[in-house]
């Protein structure tokens, strides 16, 4: 059974393999640089952002040598921000620890920041040729598929069947191009709706297929409901016509990125509230209210916020950063030198379409 589905899924595989930039290249710091921004993130939003980094970036030494500040702001957008930081400071090991070549061994990989086991397998296989299988989201459902395995994919026992089964599966002589292949056909025919089962190259001995049962595996029990937060923000502006960001600490949620002032609304608190309550704890600042911004949901992995902003004039006091990295006063046209999370930008893209850009009558 394994070699027939390592022999076909190879044929396969190289007469249907999409054409991405990250395989025209057997650089071992730009596999890296794909399989990190890969986690979580669908190919068509990666293409773009891989193009501008390893433009930016194009060795590890380039990478090791650049600022947080500039590595954030080629990964804005693209989210789960902890992998561009830890890719930053993965990039310094590499050239301080080991010469600039990134490490071939699975020992040596997996000290590397932001290294699991499903990229060291990964980069391993596909940069160097070792024979480690990897299991993501596209290879559980495939082989959970072709062998008929009802089990939640929640759990961990699961989780380390389907390693098993492809740790036995994998092909020893093309490792990168087998562990790819799968991917390839998770993402192509073995979809998560309507697989085109007609189309793949393995139908020939698939359990679920057979037992028509493609649309009950892979079983994944249900999550539970996500969590939502009310998040309240201050807008203020000083007599240049600049606003109010903050840097936040690296070691928080979206590190390294800048934000309006403000934070998440307690019980029993207005949004209005909230403002005046966080300005006071992040800036040390009395602020008045004038006026609402707008407001703009927003979903996390584990979170969806509704994000609230308020036009604000201090009162009383000078804005100091009790609890961010530090403030920075910036006019609109300056704004895109810092890196914002996503809900922050949509803001400031709203503020930028205003239509009367002097922000100053808000200090009226
Ligand atoms: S036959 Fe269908 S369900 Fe089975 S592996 Fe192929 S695409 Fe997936």
């Amino acid at each position: 059974m394994s070699s027939f589905f390592t022999e076909k899924l190879a044929a396969w595989y190289q007469a249907n393999k999409r054409d991405l930039p990250w395989r025209r290249t057997d650089d071992p710091y730009k596999i890296w640089v794909s399989e990190i921004m890969l986690q979580q993130t669908r190919v068509e939003t990666v293409i773009p952002y891989f193009r501008r980094f390893v433009e930016v970036f194009p060795t590890v030494f380039h990478l090791a040598a650049a600022s947080q500040q500039q590595v954030l702001k080629c990964w804005e957008g693209l989210g789960y921000y902890s992998r561009g930081r830890n890719l930053h400071q993965a990039a310094k090991t590499v050239v301080e620890d080991f010469d600039g070549k990134i490490p071939s061994t699975h020992k040596e990989i997996s000290k590397l920041k932001g290294i699991g086991p499903y990229s060291a397998a990964a980069i391993l296989s596909i940069a160097f040729n070792r024979k480690y299988a990897v299991v993501d989201g596209n290879v559980i459902r495939v082989i959970t598929r072709f062998y008929g395995i009802p089990d939640d994919i929640r759990k961990e026992t699961t989780k380390k069947h389907v390693q098993e089964l492809a740790d036995d599966l994998i092909d020893g002589n093309n490792p990168g191009d087998f562990n790819q292949a799968v991917m390839e056909l998770g993402a192509l025919i073995c979809t998560p709706k309507n697989p085109a089962c007609h189309l793949c190259p393995v139908s020939q001995y698939c359990i679920s297929l057979q037992r028509m049962e493609t649309d009950v595996i892979p079983y994944k029990s249900p999550s539970k409901k996500i969590p939502h937060k009310e998040i309240a923000v201050g807008l203020i502006v000083n007599e240049k016509n600049e606003l109010l960001i903050a840097l936040r600490p690296n070691n928080s949620m979206l590190g390294g990125l800048w934000e309006f002032p403000g934070g998440k609304r307690e019980q029993n608190e207005t949004l209005q509230e909230t403002v005046i309550r966080e300005l006071k704890e992040e800036l040390g600042v009395d602020v008045e209210i004038y006026s609402k911004f707008r407001d703009l949901k927003h979903t996390y992995s584990h979170f969806k916020i509704t994000l609230h902003a308020f036009w604000c004039k201090i009162i009383n006091g000078q804005p100091a950063p009790k609890s961010s990295q530090k403030l920075v006063w910036v006019g609109l046209e300056g704004v895109d030198h810092y890196p914002f999370p996503k809900a922050n930008k949509t803001l400031l893209n709203s503020l930028k379409k205003m239509d009367d850009l002097n922000l100053k009558r808000f200090l009226e």
